[in-house]
C-alpha cells in the first residue's frame, strides 16, 4: 500500500464499538420493516469531527462493517455516502451531545406526518410511553415533533431542519412529509429507544383516529 493509501485507510478506521451502534440500528430497523427497498441511513458519532455513517444502496437491515464509512461532519461529502447523510451532519452540528442519529420510512411514521400535522407539527401528549423519551418523566406533558416538506435538495433540507432545531427543546426526532423520520439520541442504545417509542406512539394516534397502521 503506498502512503496516500494507508492515509486513505487511517482515515476511513473507525471503532469496533461505532460499527456495532450502527448495525443495531440497522438491523433492528430491518426486522421491524422501517427501510423497505434499501431506504433509510443509520449513523453514529466517532468525535467532534466525524460519524460512522451506512454508505448509499443495500438493504439497511443486513448491512455489515463494509457498508459503513467514516465521513465528516463539517465535509467534505464522502463520495459513498447517501443523498440524506447531509441531514446526519445537520443533527449532530446541533449540540455534541447527540451521540447517533437513525433514519426510517417506517409505515407509521409516514402516515403520522401526512394525518396527524397541524401547523408543520404532530403533538404526542398524554400518553405514557412519552417517558421514553431522554428528560421526560411523566405522561403530563407534550413532544411537538417538527414536520418538514419534503425535498430532494438535501443541503437545502439539512439547512432548514439546522435553522428550526436549533435553540429548540430536544424533540428527540422529525418528520419529513411523506417520506419518514429522523430520530436521535446521547448513543446508539437511546436511538433505539426513541425510534421505538416514536414507531409505538404513532401507531397509536392513527389507531385513535380510525387510520389502520
Ligand atoms: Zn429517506
Amino acid at each position: 500500500m503506498n502512503v496516500a493509501g494507508a492515509q486513505t485507510a487511517l482515515a476511513e478506521h473507525i471503532p469496533d464499538d461505532v460499527v456495532r451502534g450502527v448495525m443495531a440500528l440497522a438491523h433492528h430497523s430491518g426486522a421491524k420493516n422501517w427501510v423497505p427497498a434499501t431506504s433509510g441511513n443509520f449513523s453514529v458519532r466517532i468525535d467532534a469531527r466525524d460519524c460512522a455513517v451506512t454508505a448509499s444502496g443495500g438493504d439497511k437491515g443486513k448491512v455489515t462493517a463494509d457498508g459503513i464509512i467514516r465521513a465528516g461532519i463539517h465535509g467534505p461529502a464522502h463520495p459513498r455516502a447517501s443523498a440524506e447523510a447531509p441531514l446526519h451532519y445537520a443533527i449532530y452540528r446541533l449540540s455534541p451531545a447527540i451521540g447517533a442519529v437513525a433514519h426510517v420510512h417506517a409505515l407509521p411514521a409516514v402516515l403520522a406526518s401526512l394525518a396527524l400535522a397541524h401547523e408543520a407539527r404532530v403533538r404526542i401528549e398524554g400518553l405514557e410511553l412519552l417517558k421514553a423519551f431522554r428528560g421526560v418523566k411523566t405522561h403530563e406533558t407534550h413532544l411537538d415533533v417538527p414536520v418538514f416538506a419534503n425535498d430532494q435538495d438535501m443541503d437545502a433540507l439539512a439547512e432548514r431542519v439546522e435553522a428550526r432545531l436549533k435553540g429548540m427543546t430536544p424533540a428527540w426526532g422529525f418528520l419529513l412529509a411523506g417520506h419518514g423520520l429522523y430520530v436521535w439520541g446521547q448513543d446508539a442504545t437511546e436511538t433505539l429507544r426513541h425510534l421505538d417509542a416514536f414507531d409505538y406512539l404513532f401507531t397509536l394516534m392513527l389507531k385513535l383516529k380510525g387510520i389502520p397502521a
